[in-house]
């Protein structure tokens, strides 16, 4: 059965909640860097972000990060087929960073705490019974949800989290909910994301992508081959650096 996409709440309500997780329990990281550096993230995740999307990250010699929510292991869902066992393993193996996205893919803003960190363990559970043995260093917020208190909490399980608001993380950016430019919308998608990379070109500082799908009929949430190909192009023309978000986190010194 293919599910839904989910819609986290919207109106103004949804505005003020996201305002508020956003300006609220910062937890501040100081990103000072005299060169710029890049991390290619990928939520959820789609089969076709571990193999089309890490071959092309490969090919550029770099590895990503994968959000992984253990519901969606062997599934099926709008991104279209979801990894496996198999997928986690070789992306663990040839170097690829395995990170924690919740086990059934929550909205953190509206789930009680103890009910968030519930998730967290029953995805780490899940990732080790799947003979997963690394350790699950950075988080990402499904639909980029946060709250104020989510923040406290989930920061100290993990070195950082990250949402899913456009930006460069430098100066003073918010561990607890970093920046992040999306890899899809078509062209227009595409000439944004570029423009970041610029951005990130003349005022150094860390720019994370996060994408969903890379197939030829993408979702809405996913991008083409070709999309992700120009993007790594313009990386490397840049001479930007590329680690994990784990990687980048050694990197920034933290
Ligand atoms: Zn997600």
């Amino acid at each position: 059965m293919t599910m839904q996409a989910y819609i986290p709440s919207g109106g103004l309500v949804g505005k003020l909640k996201r305002q508020a997780a956003r300006r609220l329990s910062k937890l501040p990281l100081q990103i000072a860097l005299e060169k710029p550096m890049v991390s290619f993230s990928f939520d959820d995740f789609p089969k076709s972000a571990g193999e089309a999307g890490a071959q092309i990250l490969e090919r550029h010699g770099w590895r990503g990060t994968y959000y992984t929510g253990g519901g969606y292991a062997g599934g099926e869902t709008h991104l279209g087929r979801m990894y496996d066992i198999g997928d986690l393993k070789r992306l663990h193996a040839n170097g690829h960073e395995i990170a924690c996205h919740t086990f059934s893919h929550i909205d953190v803003g509206r789930t009680a705490l103890e009910d968030v960190e519930a998730e967290i363990e029953r995805n780490r559970k899940f990732l080790t019974a799947c003979g997963f043995e690394g350790a699950l260093e950075t988080f990402a917020f499904p639909y980029g949800e946060a709250s104020p208190a989510a923040k406290q909490a989930l920061g100290k399980h993990f070195r950082v989290l990250r949402g899913v608001r456009p930006g460069i993380n430098r100066g003073t950016a918010d561990r607890g909910l970093l920046m992040a430019v999306p890899l899809d919308g078509g062209g227009a998608g595409l000439k944004r994301a570029l423009n970041w990379i610029e951005e990130a070109t003349r005022n150094p500082g860390w720019l994370i992508f996060y994408g969903h799908d890379v197939r030829e009929a993408p979702s809405e949430w996913g991008c083409t081959l070709d999309f992700l190909e120009t993007v790594c192009r313009a990386v490397a023309k840049s001479g930007t650096e590329v680690h994990t978000i784990n990687c980048a986190l050694d990197r920034i010194g933290k």
